[in-house]
């Protein structure tokens, strides 16, 4: 009975448990218990005992619980006994709740029995009590209830466990539940996570969808391009790939017309070597021609003197064209002759007779002949001063007869009518750079002075300098070289540096024209240029100065017309002019002083005017016949020099 009230208390407690879930068993038998088998009255208690016992109690007929006669203890107890009594009570009891439920109800005196038949045939008809005297049939009642009883006790014992089997199930599948809703709930939440993952990485993904659709739209743009571009080079490859065909046919015919030109090539460079081997040796006899031929014209100017005097006669000027030439005649072929003419007052009568004036000179050069000409002549000359010889070449004439043209070259000066001050000087650094091939190193230090009135002026410096002095010293007693005080002796290497300096020279002297009424014509300027040359192989120096001299007007001015200062600058000029002539046929007549002294110009020149110098006069006459006066006088002086035989020259060799 204990266990009974365990299991009714356990009942109790499933029933409240498992009240909210589908529990078809129990159900089933409550249906059982109400329906078909249990009296009203047990109904109730049962319907009480349990907590859906409002709603069971509802079903319980009202007539039944109002027709229930409330039963005193004792006489239940009497009937069933005093153990099995308690033993109902205490079952009943058992929760305290249902025991005073149970001790409020009064025991159901009439009950449909479990077994109708059986009960039918001994219980009273409905509705009627059996009479106090049957207590037979009152403890065949007692005894029908307690079967009854017991068989409801032990069809609810069966409810029971199977109740309790279904409350375990049931805790286990709670059990079971709760651990399922547990990792459920986990899952969810990891699952949730999962999600924010997830959707964080769609999210991404939506935004690396978008940036790869932008890309990939710029992409196809640039792609859209990259195909125009493509075709456009594809076009041009195309074009090129034309243009490539056309050139490789092109150049095809090019390497064969290459191919046959090499040829061409090779033949004429075969040619050529043996041309070069010719032109050697044509050039070897021709310098041994050279040689012998220098030689030989050594040995005619020593035979002839080292004197020689060339006439120049220059032509009309356009300002001049009207003028004859009548007066002057070149008589033969060979170029050496003049012959002036005019016609004079007879000695015998008053009639006229033409005159003739013959001069020889050892060149006589027309008024056609080019600069090129007159220097060819001289070129040789010119050479001797890179051989070592002083050489001097002086222009002598009147003025306006062409001294300056001669030795400088006009103004607008050309390649063509370059002088011989510029034409010497082009080919002494041409044939110095030959010989350097052989041995030969040559320095070069050029000077440029004026001589005006017995005064010395340094033509490569302006006029400013007033108050210097410049004086004709030897450079020491035992060198009888010479050289003059304050002058610039200006180093050059080439040609075109001397040129500057005959440039600036000229310029200087422009200047001076204007200022003192072309003081030029009556001055002489001296182009020196000392030529040191060294041949290291044979030990050899040489040293030499070529002297280029423009002389003052040779002109005798009329005394009448001069005076002052005009008289001094005459006197100055005839007087140095003179004292050349006379220097120079004082060394040719060997006598045994020479008047160097007498005049800044002989002083100066001394060294080239020696037996062991070259000289060279150029007697420069005007065409003019109003000229024809002076033109004699020139010619004059010219012829006595050029009988002046001074001697052979020397080569300065140490
Ligand atoms: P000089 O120096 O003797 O006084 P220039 O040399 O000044 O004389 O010459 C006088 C003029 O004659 C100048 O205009 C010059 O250009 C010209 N002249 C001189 N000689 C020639 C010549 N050979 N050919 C052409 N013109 C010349
Ligand atoms: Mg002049």
């Amino acid at each position: 009975m204990e266990n009974m009230n365990v299991s009714e208390n356990k009942l109790s407690v499933s029933m409240k448990a498992t009240s909210r879930l589908p529990v078809p068993g129990v159900l089933r038998n409550k249906r059982l218990l109400n329906e078909e088998n249990l009296p009203a009255i047990d109904m109730k208690w049962y319907c009480e005992a349990s907590a859906e016992g409002e709603t069971i109690q509802r079903r319980v007929p009202a007539n039944v619980a109002a027709t229930r006669p409330k039963a005193p203890p004792v006489a239940r107890s009497q009937v069933t006994g005093r153990k099995s009594l308690t033993a109902t009570r205490a079952g009943l009891r058992a929760p305290a709740a249902s025991a005073r439920v149970v001790s409020k109800k009064p025991v159901p005196s009439v009950s449909a029995p479990r077994t109708a038949g059986s009960v039918a045939a001994v219980a009273p008809a409905p509705g009627k009590r059996r009479a106090a005297w049957d207590l037979k049939g009152q403890v065949n009642d007692m005894r029908d209830k307690v079967t009854l009883y017991k068989d409801k006790m032990h069809l609810l014992s069966g409810d029971n466990v199977q109740l309790r089997r279904n409350e375990e199930m049931m805790l286990q599948q709670l059990e079971a539940t709760g651990t399922e809703n547990k990792e459920l709930s986990h899952r969810f939440r990891m699952l949730e996570l999962d999600m924010k993952t997830v959707q964080e990485k769609l999210q991404q993904s939506i935004q690396q969808v978008a940036e790869l659709t932008s890309l990939s739209a710029r992409q196809g743009q640039q792609i859209a391009e990259q195909l125009q571009t493509i075709q456009e080079l594809q076009d041009s490859k195309g074009s090129l790939s034309r243009l490539l065909d056309s050139g490789e046919i092109k150049l095809k015919l090019a390497e064969q017309e290459n191919a046959r030109l090499r040829e061409e090539v090779k033949a004429l460079r075969a040619q050529v070597c043996d041309q070069q081997r010719e032109i050697g040796e044509k050039e070897e006899r021709l310098h041994a021609q050279e040689m012998e031929r220098r030689h030989l014209h050594n040995l005619v100017q020593e035979l002839k003197g080292n004197i020689r005097v060339f006439c120049r006669v220059r032509p009309l000027l356009k300002c001049e064209a009207q003028k004859s030439l009548e007066h002057i005649h070149f008589p033969s072929q060979d170029k050496k002759s003049l012959v002036l003419s005019r016609t004079e007052e007879s000695h015998v009568g008053r009639e006229k007779e033409a005159v003739k004036y013959d001069f020889s000179f050892d060149q006589v050069f027309q008024p056609s002949c080019s600069q090129a000409e007159v220097f060819q002549e001289i070129s040789l000359l010119v050479q001797s001063a890179l051989d070592g010889y002083h050489v001097c070449i002086f222009a002598y004439g009147q003025t306006g007869s062409g001294k300056t043209y001669t030795m400088e070259g006009p103004d607008d000066m050309t390649e063509d009518t370059m002088g011989m001050i510029p034409r010497a000087v082009k080919q002494i650094f041409q044939r110095a750079a030959e010989l350097n091939s052989k041995g030969w190193t040559y320095t070069f230090t050029a000077n440029f002075l004026e001589i005006y009135n017995e005064t010395l002026q340094d033509l490569l410096v302006r006029r400013s300098e007033k108050n210097v002095e410049y004086e004709i010293k030897r450079v020491s007693v035992a060198n009888e070289e010479l050289h003059v005080t304050n002058l610039h002796y200006v180093s050059v290497g080439s040609e075109e540096e001397v040129y500057k300096l005959l440039h600036s020279a000229k310029m200087n002297r422009s200047v001076a024209k204007t200022l003192l009424n072309d003081r030029s014509s009556r001055s002489h300027s001296v182009f020196q240029l000392r030529i040191e040359g060294r041949n290291e192989i044979r030990d050899l120096k040489t040293n030499a100065v070529l002297s280029l001299v423009d002389l003052a007007g040779s002109e005798r001015l009329d005394k009448s017309l001069s005076k002052g200062d005009r008289l001094k600058e005459t006197q100055a000029i005839n007087s140095s002019l003179s004292n050349l002539g006379l220097v120079i046929t004082s060394l040719s007549n060997k006598e045994a002083h020479i008047p160097y002294r007498n005049s800044k110009l002989t002083y100066l020149l001394q060294n080239s005017l020696r037996g062991n110098s070259k000289m060279l006069m150029f007697v420069n006459v005007s065409p003019l016949d109003e000229n024809l006066a002076e033109s004699l006088n020139s010619l004059r002086f010219a012829s006595k020099v050029n009988d002046c035989v001074i001697g052979t020259a020397q080569v300065n060799r140490k």
